[in-house]
């Protein structure tokens, strides 16, 4: 039986890709290992794998009696439901510490930096092992759309240094153009239906004992979502009642102008006002300068709810 590796639900291209070259660098180094994701790729990471002629990774949802490794998280919340029957072998994230734990030792590489694919890069140089073009290629795309082109808070002169490596070995020689490619692909909501796009990159929280969700949308402008915010702003009223939510925020991330409109359903909009300094007006907040959910949102959060 063969090891799996896995980033958290509703994957996106860092947790999709970081499995897939684990996976690649696991199986160099001698384990019996494949990649896997917890549910169905994005359009993003689709464009990505087959730009560089990537096999997409199974899906599988039970990890029980599995040996397993996780990337890009560390949160039960965002683990299948059946990890506590898994035995967790390492986790490779770039993620705030969650509350996995393991009865045995394992192998950990958690680092403060703009994506895991720039952890899971620096695993293969750390390991004398080479990276292939092809892995070379989605792990800089990955870089690209975690860190936003190099434009999030999140992002690390290591995030940046890593890129330059991967960029020589695949080849691409306009990051900018790339990026920009990847994210009118990631911006389409064109014939998507509105539940899909509020769950593209949606995270749950528990904090302060109260149930918080948070979604995000990077667009390379925000007008492209004009003709469907207000069904936005229905359909988070809508799951905030059926989670049984305080709170669910959609951030609509403006990547060119280097902002958020924060759409809120609460149950205490001053919430919002309280964490970012602004009040919500009808429902939304523009947070100028913001884009990481990870450092600019979820910590402000937690704190205001304690
Ligand atoms: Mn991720
Ligand atoms: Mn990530």
């Amino acid at each position: 039986m063969s090891t799996l590796v896995f980033g958290h639900k509703n994957p996106d291209t860092d947790s999709v890709v970081a499995a897939i070259a684990l996976a690649d660098l696991k199986k160099k180094l001698g384990e019996d290992i494949a990649p896997a994701a917890q549910g169905a790729l994005n359009p993003e990471t689709t464009f990505v794998l087959k730009k560089y002629g990537v096999a997409a990774p199974q899906v599988v949802t039970s990890y029980a009696g599995k040996d397993v490794y996780l990337v890009d998280h560390s949160d039960l919340a965002q683990s299948p439901d059946d990890l506590g029957q898994a035995n967790i072998l390492g986790i490779v994230d770039h993620h705030k510490l969650g509350d996995v734990t393991t009865g045995q030792p394992l192998e950990c590489w958690i680092w403060p930096v703009g994506c895991t694919c720039t952890v899971v890069a620096s695993m293969y140089n750390y390991m004398n092992v080479e990276i292939p073009k092809d892995i070379a290629g989605i792990m800089l795309c990955a870089i690209l759309s975690d860190t936003v082109i190099f434009k999030s808070a999140t992002c690390t002169d290591a995030d940046k240094k890593i890129c330059e490596q991967l960029a020589k070995i695949c080849g691409e020689k306009n990051l900018d153009a790339l990026g920009i490619e990847m994210f009118k692909v990631k911006s389409a909501v064109e014939g998507t239906p509105i539940r899909e796009l509020v769950f593209r990159d949606y995270k749950d929280f528990k904090m302060g004992g109260k149930g918080v969700g948070c979604g995000q949308l990077e667009l390379v402008d925000l007008s492209i979502v004009d003709g469907i915010k207000a069904a936005l702003e229905k359909d988070i009223r809508d799951l905030k009642a059926e989670k049984g939510h305080h709170t669910v925020l959609l951030m609509l991330t403006d990547i060119m102008k280097e902002g958020t409109e924060l759409l809120v359903a609460s149950d205490d909009e001053s919430v919002v006002e309280k964490a970012f300094g602004v009040a919500p007006k009808n429902g939304k907040a523009w947070l100028p300068g913001i884009m990481s959910r990870k450092k600019q949102i979820i910590p402000f959060l937690e704190k205001v709810f304690g």
